[in-house]
């Protein structure tokens, strides 16, 4: 990510974060605050509602007071007089001031006069019955207090205002004359009156029968405990106050329902999304002219200085700087990249003089071990040659000696010891003549054989040597090597020579004579060195394209620090020093062998211990 799409990515993340934050603050801060200033509007509205319909049922109260202190009133309730009724009783009464129901009772209790007026506007006996009924049933023609009672009924035809006071004369004095009882129907224009007067949608409800009562127990229940209005959401649009009008008794009797328009809400909600929207431009101006600034101050130089340092060539030997504008972090980030090129500079400078001195060091080390090399090789050749020469040289000689010696052996036997008196000292000096001819001869077969087994050698490690290689059957050539062997084992009866060698082997690609010549040279170090038991020549293939030749024996074995160096030139163990008076060997012979099994691509190890016998494994590949 370059700097400058990193830049942006801050800013707009958090631009999108202030927006996140500015819109959860709306959500449960504005909005709920304007959800709760709608919800105590709509309380104190519902409160008003119930306040005004109480105060309706007070105005009847006080209307009545002027007609319960009066001296014709109490002179009517206690006299009867008929005028009374004629005069102040008439329909208009009734009418003007929207009463429904007037009467008056004598101290007794008894009717003196009603009158009840339907909402037709005429006189109702019907209703007449149901007010006198429910007069009687509330106690209200008799007993009542000074102050009188005052409240609402609920009738079966729907609710109504009472208002009852017992009769005193004008100037408030008793005793009373009787009670007066006046009531009003709550009519749907009362409703509607009171609504007007509020400017709220009220509608009034018995509480035995709205609908929302019955379904709503709980809201009922809240309305009784605590007289407080309580509000309810009910869509969008919409919410409604709740409040509770007890009848005369006491009991919840009008549920006054206030609707209103959730407009509060709505504005809210209005001043949120434009409260976002202002903080959106603000907040991208803003964004904006901060990336232009960090564009200019920062990021324009940074990405410069960059440029300017990916081109600087360290490995040239001009220095190189880098040039920033100003005197802020930036331009002091450029004067250290500077006085690091200067300090890179330097050291390749050292370095370059170093390599330089180096180079001549190694050139004139390389011109030594050179000149040491072709010494070495000049020496290795004459080595070689002188090997070569001298092993031929020793060859002739050495044949005409062994040929001389069984010679004289012979012609000493049959010629001179016949001649000789084989008494006492005679005799002693004879054998010591004829082990003397065994030794020459034993000892020349053996520098015979060094001589031989050197040439090989030498004519190995020098690439001379010619390799016949031909189809070579292995049992046929182990057998060979076995049969060559008889003699030395004929010497050594207490020691079989045994033959194991695996079937349908395939044939090997090799010189039959030098493959002969390691078996020979295994088989006859085995039987050298095992006094009794066995030396068992195993052959058998070791997957599919190894063949693996093994000679086993129950000897003397060798010793673990021997292991290693058995197959190094000339090297005799211990056990050719401690086993045989006279060494017979040559320490050539298991250099000779690796070296032809190597020529093969093959390996030859040793696996023994003293005491233990050895095991002698080579292998060598089968090709195609
Ligand atoms: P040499 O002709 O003297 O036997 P080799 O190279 O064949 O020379 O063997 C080197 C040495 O390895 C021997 O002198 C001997 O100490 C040890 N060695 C080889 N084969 C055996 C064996 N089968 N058992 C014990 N020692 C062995």
């Amino acid at each position: 990510m370059t700097l400058r799409h990193a830049a942006l990515t801050y800013i707009l993340v958090l631009a999108l974060v202030a927006l996140a934050g500015d819109y959860l603050a709306n959500r449960y801060v504005v909005i709920r605050g304007f959800e709760d200033l709608e919800r105590m509007q709509v309380e104190a509205d519902a409160r008003r509602a119930r306040n005004e319909l109480v105060r309706e049922v007070e105005d009847l109260s006080r209307f009545l007071i002027d007609w319960s202190s009066w001296d014709d009133t109490h002179r009517f309730a206690s006299q009867g007089n008929p005028e009374f009724v004629d005069s102040n009783l008439p329909i208009e009464t009734y009418l003007d001031q929207s009463l429904n129901g007037v009467f008056i009772f004598d101290t007794e209790g008894r009717l003196r006069y009603g009158g009840a007026v339907d909402t037709e506007g005429s006189f109702n006996d019907a209703l007449h019955q149901t007010l006198l009924g429910a007069i009687r049933e509330l106690g209200l023609a008799t007993h009542l207090g000074e102050a009188g009672r005052a409240g609402y009924v609920m009738l079966p035809d729907g609710p109504a205002q009472f208002a009852a006071r017992p009769i005193l004369f004008s100037d408030n004095s008793g005793p009373p004359g009787g009670t007066l009882v006046m009531v009003k129907l709550l009519t749907g224009d009362v409703v509607e009156a009171v609504s007007q007067r509020l400017e709220l949608d009220v509608s009034v409800h018995e509480v035995s029968s709205a609908p929302l009562a019955r379904d709503n127990p709980e809201l009922l229940e809240r309305l009784t405990a605590s007289e407080e209005p309580v509000v309810r959401v009910r869509d969008e649009d919409t919410i409604m106050g709740y409040s509770l009008v007890r009848d005369i008794t006491g009991q919840p009797a009008l549920l006054i329902q206030v609707r209103e328009d959730r407009s509060v809400t709505r504005h809210g909600r209005a001043v949120a999304k434009y409260n976002t929207f202002f903080l959106a431009v603000v907040i991208s101006a803003f964004g904006l002219l901060l990336f232009l600034l960090l564009q200019r101050r920062v990021i324009a130089r940074v990405e410069d200085l960059n440029t300017q340092v990916k081109r600087t060539d360290i490995s040239t030997s001009k220095l190189s700087q880098v040039s920033v504008q100003g005197h802020d972090g930036i331009a002091e980030l450029a004067a250290n990249i500077n006085r690091m090129l200067q300090r890179i500079a330097a050291d390749q400078y050292a370095l370059r003089e170093a390599r330089d001195k180096l180079e001549d060091k190694v050139a004139e080390r390389t011109a030594e071990l050179e000149r040491a090399n072709r010494e070495l090789r000049k020496l290795d050749t004459a080595k070689t040659h002188f090997i070569s020469a001298t092993s031929h040289e020793l060859r002739t000689p050495l044949t005409a000696i062994q040929g001389f010696i069984k010679l004289m052996e012979r012609h000493f036997r049959r010629r001179i010891m016949p001649l000789l008196d084989m008494q006492g000292d005679t005799r002693k000096h004879v054998d010591a003549y004829l082990d003397n001819f065994t030794i020459i001869g034993k000892e020349t077969a053996r520098l015979q054989r060094t001589t031989d087994e050197l040439l090989d050698l030498n004519l190995i490690e020098a690439g001379r040597m010619e390799w016949r290689d031909e189809e070579v059957d292995v049992a046929e050539l182990v057998e060979d090597a076995v049969v060559a062997m008889s003699g030395r084992f004929m010497e050594k009866p207490s020691v079989d020579l045994r033959m194991d060698i695996a079937e349908g082997l395939p044939p090997l690609h090799v010189d039959r004579d030098r493959l002969h010549q390691v078996l020979l040279n295994l088989l006859s170090n085995g039987v050298k060195f095992t006094d009794e038991g066995s030396v068992h020549v195993t052959v058998e293939m070791l997957g599919d394209d190894e063949m693996l030749f093994t000679v086993k024996d129950t000897g003397r074995g060798i010793h673990q620090d021997e292991l290693s160096d058995i197959f190094k030139v000339l090297y005799q163990g211990m056990a050719e020093q401690e086993y045989t008076d006279k060494p017979t060997g040559t320490g050539l012979g298991l250099t000779l062998s690796k070296e032809i099994v190597e020529h093969y691509n093959g390996r030859i190890w040793a696996e023994s211990a003293p005491g233990e016998g050895s095991r002698f494994h080579f292998v060598i590949p089968v090709s195609g």
